[in-house]
């Protein structure tokens, strides 16, 4: 989305309603500060109050994300692009999220296995070294239930049984047994146990 534009075209659409910054903000319970940025480009309008103010300004939604006046031609196109950038920025997030999972589990998988090699080598055997080999996979298991937390966020896995994209709660996908990110859960369509492979887009 372009804000600058956006910034543009609301200046615009004011100005042609005889609006000046102020009594537009008035009219919107906002300061005209509010709207002097907006239409720098420098913030976009809160989705509380977008419906507002496009109802002052007199044009949809659409027209505002767009930045421009639509015309019934071109008005399926925009749509198509609108929900392909937000679709896009969806991904990018959840790719972020995706992203970051990994990263966690694998300097924790290492911050592991360092954890119990000093455990194993350093500390005699005996029961001191046991207690140390515990705590550290107590401690282990923090960044663990962290993670699952990140990876249910995102996407949904998909039953092997009828296709169906289901989104666990998190005891549900605590207690399912896994292989990596697939996990045996039990299908709400289907109502089938099946290894669910995890799927990023929903
Ligand atoms: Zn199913």
């Amino acid at each position: 989305m372009d804000q600058i534009k956006i910034g543009k075209f609301i200046a615009e659409r004011r100005k042609s309603a005889n609006l000046t910054q102020m009594q537009l903000a008035e009219k919107l319970n906002i300061t005209d500060r509010a709207v002097s940025k907006w239409e720098c480009g420098k913030t976009m309008p809160d989705s509380a109050i977008m419906l507002e103010l496009c109802d002052v300004l007199k044009i949809s939604v659409n027209e505002l994300l767009s930045g421009e006046k639509i015309n019934m031609e071109n008005n399926n196109q925009k749509n198509e692009q609108l929900l392909l950038e937000m679709a896009k920025e969806l991904e990018r997030k959840n790719k972020t999220i995706w992203t970051s999972m990994w990263a966690i589990m694998t300097v924790s998988m290492i911050a592991l296995l360092a954890g119990l090699l000093i455990a194993a080598f350093l500390i005699p055997e005996g029961i001191w070294q046991l207690v140390a080999v515990l705590g550290i996979c107590v401690v282990f298991l923090i960044p663990c239930f962290y993670a699952l937390k990140l990876e249910i966020s995102v996407g949904a896995y998909k039953c092997k049984n009828c296709g169906h994209e289901i989104v666990p709660t998190y005891s549900e996908a605590l207690w399912a047994m896994h292989r990596g990110t697939t996990r045996y859960l039990k299908c709400p369509v289907c109502e089938k146990r099946t290894w669910c492979k995890k799927v990023l887009k929903k």
